[in-house]
């Protein structure tokens, strides 16, 4: 389609009905990866709430885990086994599999298209440590992350973007999705809003790929940016589609205090160490073999524990001010400049510390959604234990559960997740249209029903505005659904959540405008994300073990026997958690043992 605007008798209105072979929603890593397999003579438009270059993609730091072997040896097995053992053996090993091997081929689409890498003298791509990568099956770290300074993603984002533009994607920018339409059984396009003038447009389409990245907005201390409120999540979940896995959500240990912006643990990979207020190492004590690289769950873990014992740093003595320090003073200025000039910014600007002189106050920040929409190897959503796909919808990314993170995923692991599956999606739609495999469903006449009623019963809310809403839940999510949980408190963000529920659905809207209405916009993805913090806290009470990042205080250790299996959250149609399934975990080669590192 050549313009959005068609003109009848001298005036022009916009279109608002599209025909698309292909329909990607979200133009991060996994989206455009994705919108790049599809052959030029495939219709493809990719839906964005943001301007693709400002997806969460473009934030990612230290950079894409491949075992390249270009600084020391390395091997797709070794990757395939850190990602297992990383990720609490939830993994399905399958898919790991797929993740290790193709990984290598995926960071050479990047290479080239272009992206510049950081590169060894002799111009190969440079690699760098990361935490739980290991070499020969955990003897010691390995260098397998390639990366741009720290700001790999943003150079991947633009890298493939300004692909996607060469090769003539067509891109909806500030086109927010709300529906998932469903027809005889399988995917048949979407329905988006258009932030710019609120009106509504339906996407008829052979295949729809979500890929719209996480939710870490439903916590208070999060390095997530503010876009990143589970939309694909929750409208898959609206739509009957279960979500897997949701009670495994990571905190990364190092995020700027208070603030949660995040200091990538590159900074640890180059050799930053972890104080407490004595001034000790204390991750030599947690897991001697790798210190500071331990999975970022354990490193949480004793950062928490370090501030409850009493050893974390109490400056101004106020409720919540503990912290511990993230020091990389000893790695020296030139080092520091050249490996590490964006996150020591972000040290300047938003505590005043000079991280070359001074350590980083730091606390574990919500990162990143270990769970999501179930899907197969090729990215195709499956909608229950059985591994059944709902025909022409896919899934790539952070909004995906594929599942190759299981309980938690290892630094570097979701860049590569998102070239990989992104790949494999595309790639699967592709050979799935020459087939003839895949066909438009006819849309009925009220596909954008559901839509309009949500806006208008938005519209028409008189209870009170948004703001409270959301700031309770980032606290009870904090608080209760955090690196530490009990089922008390559990159960108590249970009933905290579905009262804030209530409380949205009569939230009011004060902006009665159509242009550019942001509130609207929040509003809209605030109830996404209470979802999705819904099928989370549900997950996280009814799986009682401690395994990756989930813990549970009061059941300290794993249950293979009970819990071996992932969560398939359903929704019931009034809202609500309807049902818990359990699906098994996929083991190839690795037989579940007992983390240690
Ligand atoms: C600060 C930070 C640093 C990180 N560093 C690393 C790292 O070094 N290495 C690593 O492997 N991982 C890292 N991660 C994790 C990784 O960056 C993310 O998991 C990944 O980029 C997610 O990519 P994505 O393509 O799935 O989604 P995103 O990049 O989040 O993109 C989502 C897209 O979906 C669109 N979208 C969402 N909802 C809607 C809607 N309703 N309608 C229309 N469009 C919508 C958005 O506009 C956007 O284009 C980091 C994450 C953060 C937050």
């Amino acid at each position: 389609m050549a313009s959005n605007v068609a003109s009848i008798g001298g005036r022009a209105y916009p279109i608002t009905d599209h025909t698309f072979d292909v329909v990607i929603v979200g133009a991060g890593g996994a989206g455009l990866m994705a919108a790049l397999q599809l052959p030029k003579d495939t219709s493809v438009a990719v839906i964005s709430k943001v301007y693709p270059t400002r997806s969460h993609t473009g934030a990612a730091q230290g950079g894409v885990a491949a075992a390249l072997g270009n600084q020391e040896e390395d091997h797709w097995k070794w990757h395939m086994f850190d990602t297992v053992k990383g990720g609490d053996y939830l993994v399905d090993q399958d898919a790991a599999e797929v993740l290790a091997r193709e990984a290598i081929e995926a960071v050479y689409d990047l290479e080239h298209w272009g992206l510049p890498f950081n590169r060894t003298p002799d111009g190969k791509i440079d690699q760098r440590r990361f935490g739980g990568h290991t070499r020969n099956f955990g003897e010691g770290p390995v260098r397998r992350s390639c990366y741009a300074a720290d700001r790999t993603g943003h150079m991947i984002l633009q890298t493939m973007f300004q692909t996607a533009v060469k090769n003539q994607i067509r891109f909806f920018n500030e086109f927010l999705c709300t529906d998932l339409l469903v027809q005889e059984n399988r995917a048949a396009g979407v329905v988006a809003y258009s932030i710019r003038d609120g009106e509504v447009h339906t996407f008829s389409a052979k295949a729809v790929i979500f890929a719209t990245g996480g939710y870490g907005r439903a916590w208070r201390v999060t390095s997530n940016a503010m876009a990143c409120t589970g939309d694909g999540m929750a409208i898959a979940y609206r739509r009957g589609v279960p979500l897997e896995d949701m009670e495994f959500y990571q905190f990364h240990p190092t995020g700027i205090y208070r603030v949660g912006v995040l200091l990538s643990e590159a900074a640890r990979g180059e050799g930053a160490y972890l104080l407490n207020n004595t001034g000790e190492r204390f991750m030599m004590r947690y897991t001697p073999t790798l210190n500071e690289l331990a999975p970022r769950d354990i490193v949480s873990r004793s950062i928490v524990t370090e501030i409850r014992e009493g050893r974390g740093i109490l400056q101004t003595k106020r409720d919540g001010d503990d912290y511990v320090y993230l020091d990389v003073r000893h790695l020296g200025e030139a080092k520091i400049r050249e490996k590490l000039p964006d996150i020591t910014d972000f040290a300047r600007n938003y505590l005043r510390v000079e991280p070359i002189t001074e350590p980083v106050p730091i606390q574990p920040t919500a990162h990143y959604a270990m769970g999501g929409i179930p899907t197969d190897v090729e990215g195709r959503v499956v909608i229950d234990e059985h591994n059944t796909p709902l025909i022409g919808f896919y899934a790539a990314g952070e909004a995906a559960c594929v599942s190759v993170h299981g309980a938690n995923r290892l630094g570097t692991n979701s860049l590569v997740d998102l070239i990989v599956f992104g790949r494999r999606a595309g790639k699967h739609i592709a050979r799935q249209l020459q087939a003839n495999e895949l066909d438009f469903a006819e849309l009925p006449a009220d596909a954008e029903d559901h839509t309009r009623a949500m806006i208008s019963r938005l519209r028409a809310g008189t209870g009170e505005t948004q703001d409270a809403i959301r700031e309770d839940m980032r606290d009870v999510m904090m608080d209760l659904c955090g690196v530490m949980r009990t089922q008390a408190g559990l159960s108590q963000c249970k009933e905290k959540v579905a009262e804030l529920q209530d409380r949205y659905s009569k939230v009011r809207i004060m902006d009665a405008s159509t242009n550019f209405n942001t509130e609207m916009m929040e509003v809209i993805e605030l109830g996404y994300v209470l979802d999705c913090a819904e099928a989370t806290v549900a997950g996280a009470l009814a799986r009682e073990e401690s395994r990756g990042g989930h813990f549970r205080e009061d059941f300290p250790t794993r249950d293979d026997k009970r819990f071996l299996q992932h969560t398939l959250a359903y929704r019931a149609d009034d809202g609500g958690v309807s049902e818990l399934r359990y699906k098994p975990v996929v083991i190839t080669e690795f037989q579940p043992k007992e983390r240690k590192y």
